[in-house]
């Protein structure tokens, strides 16, 4: 009897539970806070001085649980915790814009080490990358082209600007595959985040969870995960063999 390809559980089980029959890759839905930026610790500072100073009680920690949400919900879900009524409009305006503030005033935020690699590697296996991100911030969107040279169309994102509703909605990687011109069967997502994990599975694109921070591996099985990577670097070094057998693997 022949050897399964690497990754064959995970990849039937994807194959059964959303009813394909097979999966050919042509697109990968790329996040970007956490997964191609080492970005988090930044954002989870900047949130956690803007909220604090509402008169809000949070933690560093939670706004990690928070990532991939638009801020504007984020801000929205915490009043309603914190003051009982929801934010508005314009409190979701200032406040996001105080917050991108206080995320420049800190250190210079650099790519997640092996993100080069991991999308160089798509790249070459002839796969479109669209970047997906629940952020509106331009300081880190437009650094790509300098951090990721030629691998990055600036006509293939999705930012929160796009969408009405962020993650964990499908809808961001929904209009990714829309403007990738692609199918659910033919797409994979990259995610660092629990609520963009959930996105992802329920777009029904396969959805590769990576821990790239403090958050445990066994939140992106519970968000849904297909598979989970315990570094950005381990996911690169195997993403040409799960493309391969996501090719190959098919139910008979
Ligand atoms: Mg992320």
């Amino acid at each position: 009897m022949n050897t399964p390809l690497p990754y064959s559980a995970e990849i039937l089980r994807w194959l059964r539970r959303n009813g394909y029959d097979h999966c050919s890759p042509r697109a990968a839905l790329i996040d970007m806070d956490g997964t191609l930026y080492d970005s988090m610790v930044n954002h989870t500072a900047a949130w956690h001085r803007l909220i604090t100073e509402t008169g809000i009680h949070c933690t560093r920690e939670e706004f990690y649980l928070y990532e991939g949400r638009t801020g504007a919900d984020t801000i929205n879900e915490l009043f309603k915790r914190g003051k009982g009524r929801e934010a508005t409009e314009q409190e979701k305006r200032d406040l996001y814009q105080l917050k991108t503030v206080y995320f420049r005033e800190l250190p210079p935020v650099h790519p997640m080490p092996g993100a080069l690699e991991m999308v160089t590697t798509l790249q070459g296996l002839g796969l479109k990358r669209v970047i997906v991100t629940g952020s509106g911030q331009s300081s880190l969107i437009d650094r790509i082209p300098e951090d990721f040279p030629g691998l990055f169309s600036t006509d293939l994102r999705i930012t929160s600007r796009d969408v009405a509703n962020g993650k964990p909605s499908p809808e961001p990687y929904l209009k990714a595959m829309e403007m990738a011109g692609v199918k659910p069967w033919q797409s994979i997502v990259i995610e660092n985040a629990p609520l963009g994990v959930e996105a992802g599975a329920r777009s029904g694109a396969f959805t590769i969870g990576i821990t790239t921070g403090p958050i445990p591996a066994e939140e992106m099985w519970n968000a849904g995960a297909d598979i989970v990577f315990p570094s950005m670097p381990e996911f690169a070094r195997c993403a040409a063999q799960l493309i391969l057998s996501l090719t190959k693997i098919a139910i008979s």
